[in-house]
């Protein structure tokens, strides 16, 4: 076991504040390079004892990361247990659950070119792996890819976000505690850390955050043709129609979206709801709203419910959204005040947003939910399918057709119908998104896969390709005009 040692820089070594000397990134790399190898023929026992260190480590830490998180954004405790542990510790008892299953060989029936061969494809790790986090789940979006690197029997590199450092600082400590370094590594730093990271041959990156930042992930994995699992962001739109349950399209977007204080990946970035049920959709929203958090600005940022911006570069950066929307002619329905030193916005509800405005591109990434009326559904899918393809798209409707001509006509990560974010605790389903939002997919078998080889193994039973041996006589001939006909 490795003892806790923070490999955060003097002010001498020349790295800067924060970051982890390349040097120091480097040793860890080589040590794991044995490891790897010696990992391919771990048994599913051995991984399964791994995976559940982590989850006993995460759960007896549970207070722990509550206070972390509380330092870091104000995160309500309940929402850690929500959204941090009970996420990695699902992933992991699925994993200890079906990890034998998900590690056998899948023999496979030969097709006629190679009758005489039997064949299976057998999933062997990748190697040495890294693994790099977002800020807004932290923990989850380590620890969960860690347990599906660690079932595939992988090394790891994880390199948590800097910007939630109460919460980096614990994980980094729970992994140090239970893991050699040479098996599970973690290394703190910001954006020189990375960089020095990406840099090496790892044999697979599996990223969660940014499109932006996904693509520098790209890049640097295509020098070293490392495969890559990028599971990125981007605005996730969702459709109410006239048809729909509004009190509950309301109370459940609202949860979605509020949770985290609009700080999730797949929370509705913004609402396209049909012209006649808007003002009873959006009276639905104030009131839970007012009920969740309180009536007034002050309650708000007061409420324990309710989790602060991360920070207040973020803070300013959405604060400028919403005025420069304001600027444009937009109308706040409701919220709309900020302060920017407490990292507080309201939770906002706007709509009249003009198409030049920056909110309808950028990832809004906060407390702002754009509420756009439509008339010809057909009209709202051609805008949606105008933006990049998004991570989530929620239906709510109860009428079948509308349902199918939305997910027939647009293309997106994940969806749900008449619910919202759930389909990221669905073990059994692959989560991740489509270019733009993602390229790969996490979670159970899907995750496994995403850490795994799928090596193509044939053994021969009987030789029959001989007859296809040089030279190449008349017969051979004949019998190869016949293959090509009857294949
Ligand atoms: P980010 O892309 O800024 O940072 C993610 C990681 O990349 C961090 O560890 C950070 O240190 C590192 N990084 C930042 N800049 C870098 C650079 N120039 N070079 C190399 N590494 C760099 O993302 P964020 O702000 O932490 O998180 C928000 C984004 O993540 C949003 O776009 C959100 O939609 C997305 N996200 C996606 C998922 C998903 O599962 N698909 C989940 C959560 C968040």
């Amino acid at each position: 076991m490795s003892t806790v040692v923070s490999y955060l820089p003097s002010a001498a070594s020349g790295t800067a504040p924060g970051e982890t000397p390349e040097a120091e990134i480097q040793r860890i790399f080589e040590r794991q390079r044995e490891t790897a190898i010696r990992l391919r023929t771990s048994t599913a026992q051995e991984r399964i004892a791994k995976i559940r260190k982590l989850h006993d480590a995460v759960m007896a830490h549970r207070e722990a990361f509550h206070e972390a998180a509380y330092l870091d954004f104000k995160k309500p405790p309940a929402e850690v247990d929500l959204a941090e542990i009970l996420p990695v510790i699902s992933e992991a008892k699925h994993a200890m659950r079906a990890l034998k299953k998900w590690m056998k060989p899948h023999t496979v029936w030969p097709t006629s070119l190679t009758v005489g061969l039997k064949s299976w494809v057998q999933f062997e790790p990748k190697g040495r792996c890294l693994i790099m986090s977002p800020w807004n789940y932290n923990v989850n979006l380590s620890f969960g890819p860690l347990v599906s690197c660690i079932a595939a029997g992988n090394t790891a590199i994880v390199k948590p976000s800097e910007m939630t450092p109460h919460l980096t600082t614990l994980m980094a400590k729970v992994i140090r505690e239970i893991f050699p370094e040479d098996e599970v590594a973690i290394v703190e730093g910001a954006v020189a850390t990375s960089t020095a990271l990406l840099a090496l041959p790892f044999d697979h990156v599996f990223f969660t955050g940014s499109p932006a930042v996904g693509k520098i992930v790209m890049a640097a994995a295509a020098k070293h043709l490392t495969s890559v699992t990028l599971e990125l962001g981007g605005k996730s739109p969702t459709i109410i129609d006239a048809s729909a349950d509004l009190k509950l399209a309301a109370r459940t977007i609202m949860w979605g979206k509020y949770t985290n204080n609009g700080q999730t990946c797949i929370a509705p970035d913004y609402i396209y709801v049909h012209a006649t049920v808007k003002d009873a959709f959006v009276a639905e929203c104030i009131n839970v709203l007012k009920e969740c958090y309180g009536e007034t600005a002050e309650q708000q940022m007061n409420s324990p419910y309710l989790a602060r911006v991360v920070n207040q570069r973020h803070t300013t950066r959405i604060n400028t959204l919403l005025t420069d929307a304001r600027e444009r002619g937009a109308r706040v329905l409701f919220g709309g005040q900020a302060s920017e030193k407490d990292c507080f916005i309201q939770p906002t509800l706007i709509d009249n947003i003009p198409e030049d405005a920056k909110i309808k591109t950028e990832e809004i990434f906060g407390p702002l939910l754009p509420i756009i009326a439509y008339t010809d559904l057909d009209r709202a899918i051609e805008a949606i399918n105008a933006d990049p393809k998004p991570l989530a798209l929620y239906i709510w409707s109860r009428t079948e057709s509308n349902i199918e001509k939305t997910l027939k006509r647009t293309s997106a990560g994940g969806t749900c119908i008449n619910h919202c974010v759930v389909q990221y605790a669905h073990g059994n389903l692959p989560f991740g998104g489509v270019n733009n939002s993602g390229i790969g997919s996490a979670h159970g078998i899907y995750g496994f896969r995403a850490f795994s080889h799928e090596r193509a193994v044939v053994r021969t039973r009987f030789m029959m390709a001989r007859v296809l041996f040089p030279p190449y006589t008349d017969f051979k001939k004949k019998l190869m005009n016949i293959m090509l006909k009857t294949q």
